[in-house]
C-alpha cells in the first residue's frame, strides 16, 4: 500500500490518449480533463461513442492519430479487441518513451500483446465500475486503484502510473501497488468463482430448489435474489461482523450450521481448479479461441441465463418496485453517429 501523496504533476505537460469511451474510458477521460490534464479520445469514426465524447467536450480522433501525439496511451477498449488495436493503431504510432496503460493486465500477462521495448507499460485499475469512478470524483472523493509496472523504459513508469491514478481521483482514496500477474489472476478468479459466476449460480440453484419444491417463484425470487442486496450492502459497509449484527439469531444459527453444508471443502477444491486454469493459461486460451470463433458458446450460455424463469418473474416484480424505475444504465450509448 502506498500513501496518497501522488499528484498529477508528472503528467502536467503530457498529452494523454484515451482509447475507448465505455465504462472506464469515459470516466477516466472526464476525470483526467477535470484534473487539468490534456486528453484526446481515440475512437473508430462513426462508432457509437464518437458523438458522446465529442458532446462531452473532447478532441476526438481515430485511434492511430490519437496515439501519434500522445505521451501516455490508455487502452480502455474491451480486452478482446486490444491485441488488434495494438497491432493496427498503437505499435507503429506510439512515441519512444511514451507509456502504454491498461486497466486490466490480461493481454500483457497472457502474452496477447508484446509491447515495443522502448515504451513504459503500466496498469491502473480502479476497484469499481466507471460510473462510480466518475461519481466519486465529482463529489471530491475517489475510488481506490491498483497500479503496476510491467516495463520501465524511461525509469519513470511507476511515477506515471501513480500520476494517472491521481488524475482519475484514485489517490484521494488509496493506491495499492501490485503486478500484472497478481491483478490479472485475482481479477479473473474473483469474477469467475465468487462475483459473477459463483453468485449467479448460488442464486439460480437456490431459486430452482425452492420452485421445484413447489414454492411460488415470486416468493423464491424475493428470498434468493432480491434480498441478496441487503446482505451484500452490509458486507460492503462493515464485513461479516456488520451483517451478523443485522440479521436475527435464527438466521445466524442457520448460517453457521447450514452455510458450510452448501459451500464446503469440495467447493473450495473446485475453486482451486478454477484458479489453476487461470494460472496456467487454460482459461485465457479457451476464451481467446471462443472470441475468435465468433462467440458461439458465449451467446448460447448468455441466452440460457436470460431465458431462465428467475428472469421472467424478476422482470415482473421489479416493474412493481417504483424506486427501481429511475435506475437505468448510467452510461447509455451515444444517440447518433459522428457528424
Ligand atoms: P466497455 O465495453 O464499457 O467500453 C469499450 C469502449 O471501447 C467503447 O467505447 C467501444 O466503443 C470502444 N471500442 C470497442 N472496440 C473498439 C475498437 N476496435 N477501437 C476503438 N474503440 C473500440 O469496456 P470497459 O468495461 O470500460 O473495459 C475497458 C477496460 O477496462 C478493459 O481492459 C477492462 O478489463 C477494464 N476494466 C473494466 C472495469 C469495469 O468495471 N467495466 C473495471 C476495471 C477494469
Ligand atoms: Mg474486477
Amino acid at each position: 500500500m502506498t500513501d496518497t501523496q501522488a499528484t498529477t504533476a508528472p503528467l502536467a505537460r503530457a498529452r494523454i490518449a484515451v482509447l475507448g469511451y465505455g465504462s472506464q474510458g469515459r470516466a477516466h477521460a472526464l476525470n483526467l480533463k477535470d484534473s487539468g490534464l490534456d486528453v484526446v479520445v481515440g475512437l473508430r469514426p462513426g462508432g457509437p461513442s464518437w458523438n458522446r465524447a465529442y458532446v462531452d467536450g473532447f478532441a476526438v480522433a481515430e485511434p492511430g492519430e490519437a496515439v501519434r501525439g500522445a505521451d501516455l496511451v490508455a487502452v480502455l477498449t474491451p480486452d478482446m479487441v486490444q491485441p488488434d488495436l495494438y497491432r493496427h493503431a498503437i505499435e507503429a504510432n506510439i512515441k519512444p518513451g511514451a507509456a502504454l496503460l491498461f486497466a486490466h493486465g490480461f493481454n500483457i500477462h497472457f502474452g496477447q500483446i508484446k509491447p515495443r521495448a522502448d515504451i513504459d507499460v503500466i496498469l491502473v485499475a480502479p476497484k469499481g465500475p466507471g460510473a462510480l469512478v466518475r461519481r466519486e470524483y465529482e463529489i471530491g472523493r475517489g475510488v481506490p486503484c491498483l497500479f503496476a509496472v510491467h516495463q520501465d523504459a524511461t525509469g519513470k513508469a511507476a511515477e506515471k502510473a501513480q500520476s494517472y491514478a491521481a488524475g482519475i481521483g484514485g489517490a484521494r482514496a488509496m493506491l495499492i501497488e501490485t503486478d500484472f500477474k497478481e491483478e490479472t489472476e485475482t481479477d479473473l478468479f474473483g469474477e469467475q468463482a465468487v462475483l459473477c459466476g459463483g453468485a449467479t449460480e448460488l442464486v439460480i440453484k437456490g431459486f430452482e430448489t425452492l420452485t421445484e419444491a413447489g414454492y411460488r417463484p415470486e416468493i423464491a425470487y424475493y428470498e434468493v435474489m432480491h434480498e441478496l442486496k441487503l446482505i451484500v450492502d452490509l458486507f460492503y459497509e462493515g464485513g461479516i461482523k456488520r451483517m451478523l449484527e443485522f440479521v436475527s439469531e435464527t438466521a445466524q444459527y442457520g448460517d453457521y450450521t447450514r452455510g458450510p453444508r452448501v459451500i464446503d471443502a469440495s467447493t473450495k477444491e473446485r475453486m482451486k481448479e478454477v484458479l489453476k486454469d487461470i494460472q496456467d493459461g487454460t482459461f485465457a486460451r479457451e476464451w481467446t479461441a471462443e472470441y475468435q470463433a465468433g462467440l458461439p458458446n458465449y451467446k448460447r450460455f448468455k441466452q440460457a441465463d436470460l431465458d431462465h424463469p428467475i428472469e421472467k418473474v424478476g422482470a415482473a416484480l421489479r416493474a412493481r418496485m417504483p424506486w427501481l424505475q429511475g435506475s437505468k444504465d448510467p452510461t447509455p450509448a451515444a444517440p447518433a453517429p459522428a457528424p
